[in-house]
């Protein structure tokens, strides 16, 4: 079996709101999607994470479009079962020429988001190949169901302390147990205030993470934790940004009991492996639309055994949940709970594998078990290569 054809498009859907988080305004949500084809008549499909292209505009995705271009020699023609070898020749064009294409050093972020969406369709016609599920390939499911999260309390403008009440119990009433709210978009005070309010809401027996989008200095993280701490937090999800992460993780962890979550913002295993290697994290979280693929998931999943360290996922539960399923220290999914916050998750798929009470079942439909819906994509998306 050999790949014969390539198609990328993006994608990006409005939302009816804009909804903010510490450092940045969501007003549209948006996908790479990959398309192989093969001789056998097969067609994978992959997803990338759109939105770091999505801010660069026109000239992100022409830039992606290049990219998809000068990369798609060292797909076309090759067997799918050689994932590893094809993520190997695309990794390395982050910082060499692999099989005479000029390297793409200088867009290594965006390269890495291409291939992402790349390698996931290899896995999902692996499968199809097989006619097994991805998480069989992954060395088979370890659990029937994945817990998933749903992530929510975005910061809305004219927000009052009802809407965070009918939000928490929008959730409760849909099955679930553990909710993620945003925070370090106000003053810690005021954040605590909130997240005061939801811990009423929901009661003690519903997990409670937060979210700062690494919008905070360590002194503020810092100040922060010691005002959160009441509230029996589950996680506390990227507190401070990416340039001194190590250093200021290491400090926060000395002087917080809440446990920390990291590692979405990671796009390669070897940023993972720091997370891991250095105790950053309580909870490693990866996002394998923008890592690299569900070869760097696979990769990390080895190395987060090793150091026993829980495996969550960043958004696309309908692709992770493989992944989760079949990682020995695979913990949890993230999740969306209306088309409001993202509306590609409700129309993008043929038939979507549901979250029930707070759980994803396993699908066991060959691949990733995932059809698109063409009109959606009609809908929203432009091809791009
Ligand atoms: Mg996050």
């Amino acid at each position: 079996m050999k790949v014969t054809v390539l198609e990328t498009y993006f994608l990006s859907a409005p939302l009816p709101q804009p909804v903010r988080t510490s450092n940045s305004t969501i007003s549209q949500v948006s996908e790479v999607i990959v398309k192989l084809t093969t001789d056998a008549g097969l067609v994978g499909i992959g997803e990338a994470h759109g939105p770091f292209l999505l801010q660069q505009g026109p000239a992100g995705l022409r830039t992606v479009g290049d990219i998809v271009q000068r990369i798609t020699p060292l797909v076309i023609g090759q067997d799918p079962f050689h994932a590893e070898q094809i993520w190997q020749d695309l990794f390395g064009l982050t910082y060499t020429s692999v099989k005479g294409i000029p390297t793409l050093a200088k867009q290594h972020r965006q390269l890495v988001t291409a291939m992402s969406a790349i390698d996931i369709a290899l896995w999902d016609l692996k499968g199809k190949a097989i006619n097994r599920p991805v998480h069989a390939l992954l060395g088979g499911a370890l659990r029937e169901r994945v817990p998933a999260y749903v992530t929510g309390f975005y910061y809305r403008d004219g927000e009052r302390p009802d809407d965070l009440v009918r939000e928490a119990t929008t959730y409760l009433d849909k099955g679930y147990r553990t909710l993620k709210v945003k925070v370090a978009g106000l003053t810690p005070e005021a954040d605590a205030e909130r997240v005061k309010l939801i811990r009423k809401t929901v009661g003690p027996d519903v997990a409670l993470m937060l979210d700062a989008n690494q919008g905070w200095s360590l002194p503020t993280a810092e100040r922060a934790a010691r005002l959160l701490e009441p509230y029996d937090i589950f996680w506390l999800e990227d507190p401070m940004p990416w340039y001194d992460e190590r250093g200021s993780l290491a400090r926060l962890k000395t002087s917080t009991s809440i446990p920390i979550a990291a590692g979405e913002t990671e796009y390669s295993p070897f940023g993972l492996r720091t997370m891991l290697t250095e105790r950053l994290v309580d909870y490693l979280i990866i996002d394998s639309t923008w890592a690299g693929g569900l070869t760097t998931w696979r990769k990390a999943a080895v190395m987060a055994e090793m150091y026993q360290v829980p495996l969550a996922a960043h958004h696309d539960p309908q692709i992770h949940v493989h992944a989760v399923a079949a990682s020995p220290t695979g913990f949890i999914l993230e999740s969306f709970a209306d088309s409001t916050r993202d509306p590609l998750w409700f129309e993008l798929f043929r038939e979507r594998p549901e979250i029930v009470n707070g759980f994803m079942q396993v699908p066991d439909a060959p691949g990733l078990g995932l059809e698109l819906r063409e009109d959606t994509l009609e809908k929203y998306g432009v091809r791009i290569g």
